[in-house]
């Protein structure tokens, strides 16, 4: 059985107006028990699973760690050093035979000296927090980097032997036109990057930049945030864009150079099992689902202590998991095997498939229903009809 690894570093410079994550921004001393606490946890995690009373299938003892996903937060803050001290543990601790090590990493955060120990460290997969070119754009939202960072940053991530780079950008910034966001698509695509995740800005009530929109006050451009048509058409044109650039469209938010598709989220959408390291980091064993405490703070105190301070440990039931092969299943653009997943869960699916594919939501051939390209921009209607 194939593992993936994902590692948590919840720090960040500042928090963007948007983001409402359990991140923040922390003085640089508390970085390094924070590592020490998430190497604990990695190296120790057989037993303080059992006395958490998290039960690894038998599967999972000979499992063969190829995918680690450092994640975020900003884990490009740490010192490569730590990044690499994280790295090993896994390493000492799983069998490995690691095909796609990813590191998220802001333009700001990047220099040469980080860049070739990242890549020494065996990091070859970066997944980088573009967002867009436009600087206006950026700063409403209070993010660190500039356009000029970019393009710093890229030269020196290729210099220091990284193959393999994201781009993630963001459709329905403040202030963002279709014009700018065509020139931010356009940007992209000259830089080349072998793979691209596109977000429609969903605004969390409980960031900076919800609350202002709700109280229709007008800082962080709260007044200047494109409508829902509008995103949906940033989408559509950047989905006919990166076509015709090569890019494969394999997942609702994720193109790919063929062959560079994310090997580490394919796990995510197919429920394939993954170990989640650090404060807030969920875990998937195929039949339980778990998080960890996602205060850092009381995560490292918790693991200073011996513990793993799980949040919510939950076992899937058959409608859960069924729910979840349909959610993520349908999230990938090749679509799902209806009749594999009826005979699996013993289930009907036709009834809930058919005024879906009436209204051209969906799209049936022979047994693989898939999202319509035409209508990937509200996909979120499929699945509230399909879930109820
Ligand atoms: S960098 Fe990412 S995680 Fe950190 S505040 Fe901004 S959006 Fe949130």
């Amino acid at each position: 059985m194939k593992l993936g690894v994902y590692i948590q570093v919840p720090f960040c410079q500042t928090k963007c107006t948007y983001c409402n994550f359990h991140t923040g921004v922390v003085a640089r001393e508390r970085y390094g028990p924070y590592v020490a606490a998430v190497e604990r946890e990695i190296r120790e995690h057989r037993k303080m699973y059992r006395e958490a009373g998290i039960a690894l299938p038998e599967t999972f003892a000979d499992a063969v760690v190829d995918t680690i996903y450092l994640g975020g937060g900003t884990p490009s803050l740490l010192d490569p050093e730590d990044l690499a001290r994280l790295l090993d543990g896994v390493r000492e601790t799983f069998p490995c035979a690691l095909r796609e090590v990813t590191l998220e990493a802001d333009p700001e955060t990047v220099d040469e000296e980080k860049a070739r120990g990242w890549f020494q460290a065996g990091i070859d997969r970066i997944s980088f927090g573009l967002q867009s070119f436009s600087d206006r754009e950026l700063s409403a939202v209070g993010r660190m980097h500039r356009r000029e960072d970019i393009e710093r940053a890229v030269p020196l991530l290729r210099g220091a032997g990284i193959g393999n780079i994201s781009f993630d950008l963001i459709a329905g910034l403040p202030h963002q036109t279709a014009e700018s966001w065509g020139a931010t698509v356009g940007e992209v695509l000259a830089m080349g990057p072998e793979h691209i995740s596109i977000y429609m800005l969903e605004v969390d009530e409980g960031s900076r930049l919800g609350r202002e929109i709700l109280s229709k006050g007008g800082r962080y451009g709260a007044n200047s945030v494109p409508g829902d048509d509008e995103v949906a058409n940033f989408y559509d044109f950047a989905r006919g864009a990166l076509s015709a650039g090569g890019y494969h469209h394999y997942e609702i938010s994720n193109w790919a150079i063929p062959g560079n598709e994310s090997r580490h989220n394919l796990k995510y959408w197919r429920r394939e099992g993954y170990l989640g390291f650090g404060a807030g980091a969920h875990s998937f064993s195929g039949t339980q689902r778990w998080a960890n405490e996602h205060d850092a703070a009381k995560y490292t105190e918790a693991l200073a202590a011996g513990r793993i301070p799980c949040e919510g440990l939950e076992a899937l039931s058959a409608a859960q998991a069924l729910d979840e092969e349909l959610f993520l299943g349908l999230r990938q653009l090749d679509g799902i095997d209806i009749e594999k997943i009826e005979r699996d869960y013993g289930v009907q699916l036709s009834s809930r498939l058919e005024s879906l594919e009436r209204n051209g939501l969906v799209e049936r051939t022979g047994p693989v229903v898939r999202l319509a390209p035409a209508r990937l921009s509200i996909s979120n209607e499929v699945f509230v009809d399909l879930l109820r």
